[in-house]
């Protein structure tokens, strides 16, 4: 009987399961095909400093922009190129395509999310270097995030990798910080340039008063170990008011700029530089 009813079973879910099958393996041929043809490319969203405005860099953000499938969010294909071995090829594409756009002298920097897996491997130290080094553009520029998942996977070999980076000059930040577990402890052993605090603690900011006072001890936190911090999802003005109030001292959201193509960051880099001069020559201006 119960052979039986594991068999009927088996059955009623039999379609249901061939369906997610013959959607993964589509999805799995739609990457390698939109690697292959070019059809990943690269957005990129302002980070400004939380006091002055000034444009501080931007992060880079993969898209996929598929014919058939339309937009497939990078929530979704970033995992699935991680199980399928190609995330180094997503990888390099996205830091090719930001070192590129780092020729405009008046981007500052841009920051460029890393996955677990390229730091489970050696190679992509070298790999990054050489990138950079045909284009003629310094480690400085360029920023890599990690999330908190990474560090408490395999803690030895990741550190080890990313002390590497940033002995190459390479910074670091880490992303979405409160969402992982353990953060505290890692974030003693594991050296940073920035931390960025993830959107959910952002949002009841300017509402609620326990909001304000999670956001206010992280950025402390972040202070008291040398980092600079980094508000993400920063959507509205009540919350960057907060969050100058708070000093934090970088921000990043829809509010201030949502990911946009290379040309559109261009233009808005030259024309914050401009601004910026004006703003020089009116400082530096005796009358
Ligand atoms: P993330 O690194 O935390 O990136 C920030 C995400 O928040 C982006 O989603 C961005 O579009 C979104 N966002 C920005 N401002 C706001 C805002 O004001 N409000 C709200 N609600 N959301 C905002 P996106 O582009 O869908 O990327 C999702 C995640 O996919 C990223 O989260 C990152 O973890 C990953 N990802 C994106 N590009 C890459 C990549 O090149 N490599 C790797 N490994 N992961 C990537
Ligand atoms: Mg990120
Ligand atoms: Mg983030
Ligand atoms: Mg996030």
């Amino acid at each position: 009987a119960a052979k039986r009813e594991g068999r009927g079973r088996a059955l009623m879910f039999e379609p249901r399961l061939d369906r997610q099958h013959e959607h993964r393996l589509a999805m799995e041929a739609a990457l390698l095909r939109a690697l292959r043809e070019g059809l990943l490319h690269v957005h990129y969203q302002p980070q400004f400093d939380a006091r002055t405005g000034t444009l501080r860099g931007a992060e880079a953000l993969v898209r996929w922009d598929d014919p058939r499938l339309g937009a497939i969010s990078p929530a979704e294909f970033i995992p699935l190129a991680e199980e399928m071995g190609v995330i180094s090829d997503v990888a390099l594409l996205v830091l090719r395509q930001a070192v590129a756009l780092l020729r405009d002298p008046a981007i500052p920097r841009l920051s460029v999310n890393l996955s677990v897996m390229q730091l489970r491997r050696d190679g992509f130290l070298d790999q990054a270097l050489s990138v950079l080094a045909e284009a003629g553009v310094p480690p400085a520029r360029i920023e890599f995030e990690v999330t908190e998942g990474v560090l408490v996977d395999d803690t030895v070999a990741v550190k080890h990798r990313l002390d590497g980076l940033r002995a190459a000059g390479f910074a670091l930040a880490l992303d979405d910080f409160g969402t992982g577990f353990s953060a505290l402890a890692y974030l003693r052993l594991f050296r940073f340039d920035r931390l960025k605090i993830d959107r959910s603690f952002i949002r009841d900011l300017g509402q609620e008063a326990e909001a304000a006072a999670v956001v206010s001890s992280v950025i402390n936190l972040g202070h008291g170990l040398g980092l600079e911090v980094v508000a993400e999802g920063v959507e509205a003005p009540a919350q960057l008011a907060e969050l100058r109030r708070l000093g934090c001292d970088l921000v990043q959201g829809y509010l201030t700029g949502p990911p946009m193509p290379p040309g559109a960051l261009k233009l808005l880099a030259a024309r914050a530089r401009e601004a910026g001069m004006r703003q020089d020559h009116a400082l530096g201006d005796p009358a």
